[in-house]
């Protein structure tokens, strides 16, 4: 899609830390981490959001929590625990429309804090 900040790191034109690649899914560095490890799960495809890729294509949201576990051991954090998460609309701060879990450890994530 045109003017897509996730669909122009998919394409290379925007330069990203990349992690993991499946035939679907690019996983790479959040630019700004909320933890040690944070890291973006995001379909090749453009879907705006997790309702949009579930109703188009469930298949690729399966790969997508594929990679996220996959991520999550390679990075050392499956054991201690580890969050997925989907920031979807506004309201729920997503502030990048192609849908993208991130795979967020390697500190404690309880809620509330502390
Ligand atoms: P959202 O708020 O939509 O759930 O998540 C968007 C995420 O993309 C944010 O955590 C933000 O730090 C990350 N992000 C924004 N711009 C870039 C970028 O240019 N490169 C990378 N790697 N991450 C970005
Ligand atoms: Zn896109």
């Amino acid at each position: 899609m045109v003017d897509c900040l996730f669909c122009k790191i998919i394409s290379g034109e925007v330069p990203a830390t990349i992690v993991r690649e499946g035939p679907g899914t690019v996983s790479f560095r959040d630019i700004n981490p909320q933890a040690p490890t944070h890291v973006l799960v995001v379909p090749r495809a453009h879907h705006d959001d997790v309702g949009a890729l579930l109703q188009a294509d469930p298949g690729l949201l399966t790969e997508l929590v594929r990679e996220a576990q996959a991520v999550a051991d390679e990075e050392g954090v499956a054991e201690r625990g580890w969050r997925l998460v989907f920031n979807t609309g506004r309201e729920g701060g997503q502030t990048v429309f192609h849908v993208h879990a991130h795979v967020l450890g390697g500190r404690g994530l309880g809620w509330p804090p502390g």
